[in-house]
């Protein structure tokens, strides 16, 4: 029998984003409302994508790391979720340089991404427009999903990491 596919997914973005929660969310189905910021993990999961078993290995970054460090958890991966807090617009702003960085590490690769804008059900607080995200995503080619790890009632979350899979397996 052929040996399932892996990919090596990392999920970067600022400390607080959600990262942790979006990656436990995916993994457990359920939401867990602290979670050790400083803490990095890989996990592995499986899940069926289009009829096919794949196995992710996936990074959940601290998003404290200086750059060598980040360089290197970029080597590593395959593919990546770069995360935004729609209620932190500076977190929004840390998006392009990561990807910048990305290319830089990657090159001349052209690197999966999706970007996800996490927090969704906090929209009283919104300080990102749905539409910021999209444009930002179309500029660097890649999905966009709005999404909340504590109430992804349409499975967006898992929708992403699989999007971001098949993106990988494209390549
Ligand atoms: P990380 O530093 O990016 O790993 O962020 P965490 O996963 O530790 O989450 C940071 C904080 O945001 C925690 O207090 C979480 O409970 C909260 N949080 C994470 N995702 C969501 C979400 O979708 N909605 C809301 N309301 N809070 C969230
Ligand atoms: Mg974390």
């Amino acid at each position: 029998m052929a040996k399932s596919p892996e990919v090596k997914l990392a999920v970067f973005g600022r400390a607080g984003v959600g990262k942790s929660a979006l990656v436990v969310r995916l993994l457990t189905r359920r939401f867990i409302w602290e979670y050790d910021p400083t803490l990095e993990s890989t996990y592995r999961h499986q899940a069926s994508i289009d009829d096919e078993v794949v196995t992710m290995e996936i990074l959940d970054t601290a998003g404290q790391e200086d750059v060598q460090q980040k360089e290197g958890h970029m080597r590593w991966g395959d593919g990546f979720v770069l995360v935004y807090d729609i209620t932190d617009r500076g977190s929004f702003e840390e998006v392009a340089p990561l990807r910048s960085l990305l290319e830089e590490v990657k090159k001349p690769k052209n690197v999966p991404l999706v970007l996800l804008g996490n927090k969704s059900d906090l929209d009283h607080a919104r300080q990102v427009a749905t539409e910021e995200g999209e444009r930002l995503a179309a500029e660097m080619a890649c999905a966009f999903y709005e999404c909340s790890a504590c109430a992804d009632e349409g499975g967006a979350v898992a929708e992403a990491f699989h999007e971001l899979c098949r993106e990988v397996r494209r390549r």
